[in-house]
């Protein structure tokens, strides 16, 4: 079997660790303090937060941005739930905005109406799905237009880009996600990034019970920090991020390039964005007849999402769900496949191969 996801950790994240161990100092400290150094650095972001996940950092953005309880926020309906939920903690009340089906990401001109449809509408949450950045150009010149806040969710896209600036710098606050099956981890471990020194002031003191200054509250925070011990492995991945990602865009490269078979939809790129493959996702019309297939020939896939998060039992009974037909046939259809750093030529080979005789009606 060729797994979907596998991380890849070394010597060098083990020494980091090491070090922290050795040094007693488990919880905050200087490595946090580096990882958020190091990112801002990468990201070309002026204030990094080192945060316990990428959900708590979602949550974070939301408060930071003063959403108050029953105020709208728009958002993707074709999405890991986390996106959503963050909302519903913030009391928040989603409203979904239907994706384009040639990239997966929220629509502009979809969500001009969406907007036109919910005036009370304070922020957007948009998603870079898959590691392909969405329309960013377009979404701030109508989230500008009519003053809404913007969070981007780049779990999916470290170091994706458009015409070279980074996703997570278009909007007013990015967060980022280091769970195992990303293009960098932590284990677990999330960073907010922001170019606004208030709101990153105030993100600071969420995600450490409202302090600020010591057994000082003055609001209502969490305990959402990271650890020294997530931080030094988080030192490491993203000095190999570069590294990863190339490889990523090097075996998709050969999938686009290679595989012709008519049964699959492709992935596709536009000039100027750079998509960092987070997942290699096809759309095919029999999904149950490919992934037996797959299964077959020993090749690991994933389904994200089998259900638009709107369709989601927790979702149904509310209301402003708005329309997300895309979605739903996007949840049809999607299947992504093993393009993880750590697949060798011969897997690669063995992938193109395998779906170039793959029939439909075989
Ligand atoms: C993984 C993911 C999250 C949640 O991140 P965690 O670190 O697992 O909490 C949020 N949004 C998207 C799009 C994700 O893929």
């Amino acid at each position: 079997m060729i797994p979907l996801v596998k991380p890849m950790l070394g010597i060098e994240e083990q020494m980091l660790v090491n070090e922290v161990l050795l040094s007693g100092k488990l919880a905050q400290g200087e490595y946090v303090e580096k990882f958020e150094q190091d990112f801002a650095l990468y990201q070309g972001s002026n204030y990094c937060v080192a945060i316990s996940s990428g959900t708590a950092a979602l949550h974070a953005a939301l408060l930071a941005s003063g959403i108050q309880s029953g105020e709208k926020v728009i958002t993707t309906p074709f999405s890991f739930i986390a996106t959503a939920n963050a909302i519903l903690y913030a009391q928040g009340e989603p409203v979904f905005s239907d994706i384009a089906l040639a990239n997966y990401n929220m629509s502009p001109h979809i969500l001009l109406d969406t907007i036109k449809n919910h005036p009370d509408t304070k922020a957007i949450i948009v998603v870079h799905l898959y590691g392909q950045p969405a329309p960013m150009k377009e979404i701030m010149e109508i989230a500008n237009k009519y003053n809404l806040i913007v969070i981007e969710d780049c779990a999916q896209a470290h170091g994706a880009s458009i015409n070279g600036k980074k996703v997570g710098t278009f909007g007013h606050l990015g967060v980022f996600s280091f769970y195992p099956t990303k293009n960098m981890t932590c284990g677990e471990g999330g960073m907010l990034t922001t170019q606004d020194k208030e709101m990153a002031k105030k993100v600071r003191s969420l995600i450490n019970h409202g302090q600020a200054a010591k057994y000082h509250h003055d609001l209502l925070g969490y305990n959402y920090r990271m650890t020294n011990i997530h931080a030094a492995i988080g030192i490491e991945q993203l000095r190999k991020l570069p590294r990863f990602n190339d490889r990523r865009k090097e075996i998709a490269g050969r999938y686009s390039r290679d595989i012709t078979n008519p049964a699959f939809t492709k992935p596709i790129c536009l000039t100027g964005f750079e998509h960092v493959y987070h997942q290699y996702t096809l759309g095919v019309n029999n999904r149950n007849h490919f992934i037996e297939y797959l299964e077959v020939h020993g090749i690991g896939y994933g389904i994200h999402y089998p259900k638009a998060i709107p369709d989601q039992p927790l979702y149904q009974q509310r209301d402003n769900l708005g329309s997300f037909t895309n979605a739903c046939k996007a949840a049809e259809r999607v299947v992504s496949i093993p393009v993880r750093p750590g697949l060798t030529e011969q897997e690669v080979d063995y992938i193109i191969t395998t779906l170039q005789n793959y029939r439909e009606n075989g």
